[in-house]
């Protein structure tokens, strides 16, 4: 195709080509020198240097902080239906390389700007796809990915999920609803790692599992057979739990904010085929739950900690800072010595040198010693693009606590 001399132009201010020119996929609106052409917000949009260099192509949105998403830095490489097929097919090439259906009937199929499809997630539950469009860009070209979408996998339905709060930086309302086939039921019966899970795909939280822990559920179990009592703080529905008493933990105890959640927890379990006597569900705040459980003397074999993401801006590290260093510190003095700690923290702004920083001084004050066993990040599924460094954002770590 080439460069086409009618595609608005942004022109980026002398200092800001470097990102560029290394592959992140963000143009942030401070890099903007000035915009020149039909300018349109979700069209697309030619990315040059102040003397006129070409450098990529992506979409603008002149409503969000991130002014333009790069799509491609091949001048010959045009934005249609052939260029989101091809991304498609490399974002399942991918995946199938994972032999993932060993596993699991549930994963991730594209994650956004790591797969080169900046703005879109595509969720696979069964014959169920999930996608959520998080920006005007995508929005744009729905109905080609999902045209794209039933002709690659033949899917019984394709649901969105695009109730999600950075939508309103793009200026797009949240959105859910059928795109193709049929809506999914209440219920999808999941399977992973040989687990059954019940997964609430119109309601549920994200697109209604946390696929990005997988990997990690499966970690966890190694550490906690022959364990007494487990702590599953932040259980949402229940996945650790059900691992936990799979890998021979004699009793859960699960806390989550969720009545919803903890219903479908409780469900899970006995879908896995254990009884009422092999769980305890505690509806309440966390931070409150495990003060509560340390006065009353309960302590436990392991504690997992998933809580959910507490930094959301740079401007709110430090609290969120101090919610990962008080949880985690509530968590240490609940483990009996020799037992473990598993937490995570899904935030992005939270590096893991910085979460292994904020569960050192969480030791150092609840006076525990913390041996790191493993350190986790998020299922392959959920890759991290080397050129954005943003896409890596959950990460954990196993610790024995004497
Ligand atoms: N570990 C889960 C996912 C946890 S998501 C899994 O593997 O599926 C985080 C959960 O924390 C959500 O279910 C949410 O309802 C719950 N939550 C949020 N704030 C909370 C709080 N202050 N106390 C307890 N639970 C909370």
């Amino acid at each position: 195709m080439g460069i086409d001399r009618d595609t608005p132009r942004l022109y980026l201010k002398p200092g800001h080509e470097r990102p560029v020119r290394r592959h992140h996929p963000w143009v942030f609106s401070g890099a903007l020198g000035r915009l020149e052409g039909p300018v349109e917000d979700g069209g697309l949009v030619e990315i040059y240097t102040m003397a006129g260099e070409w450098l990529a192509r992506g979409y603008l949105n002149r409503r969000s902080q991130i002014l333009a998403r790069l799509l491609t830095w091949d001048p010959e490489e045009g934005i249609d239906a052939a260029f989101w097929r091809r991304r498609l097919e490399r974002a399942w090439e991918a995946r199938r390389a994972l032999r993932l259906e060993e596993q699991t009937t549930a994963y991730r199929l594209v994650f956004a700007e790591s797969d080169g499809l900046p703005g879109l997630i595509v969720d696979r539950y069964n014959d169920f796809l999930i996608l959520q469009s998080l920006t005007l860009g995508i929005e744009r070209w729905k109905p080609t990915l999902v045209r794209l979408l039933e002709e690659f996998f033949g899917p019984r339905g394709i649901y969105e999920r695009s109730d999600v709060d950075v939508r309103e930086k793009e200026g797009l309302p949240p959105r859910c609803g059928v795109l193709a086939g049929e809506a999914p039921p209440d219920r999808v019966l999941i399977l992973e790692h040989g687990h059954r899970f019940y997964v609430d795909l119109r309601r549920g939280h994200k697109t209604g599992f946390y696929l990005d822990q997988r990997e990690n559920r499966r970690r966890a179990a190694a550490y906690l057979w022959g364990a007494e009592e487990v702590l599953n703080a932040f259980s949402y529905t229940g996945a650790f739990a059900v691992y936990a008493l799979a890998a021979g933990a004699r009793r859960v105890v699960n806390v989550d904010t969720s009545a919803e959640a903890l219903a479908l927890a409780a469900e899970n379990i006995r879908l896995n085929g254990f009884g009422a006597d092999r769980f305890e569900n505690i509806e309440g705040d966390a931070f409150e739950v495990l003060r509560q459980l340390y006065a009353e003397g309960r302590r436990f074999d392991a504690v997992i900690l998933d809580p959910p993401k507490f930094a959301y801006a740079q401007a709110h590290l430090q609290r969120a800072a101090r919610g990962y260093k008080d949880i985690n510190l509530q968590a240490l003095r609940l483990v009996r010595p020799g037992g473990v700690l598993i937490t995570f923290s899904c935030s992005g702004l939270v590096s893991p040198e910085l979460f292994q920083k904020i569960v050192f001084a969480a030791a150092e004050d609840a006076g525990r010693e913390v041996q790191i066993l493993e350190k986790l990040s998020q299922a392959p599924d959920h890759p991290i693009r080397l050129t954005f460094p943003e896409s890596e954002y959950l990460k954990g770590l196993i610790g024995r606590v004497w």
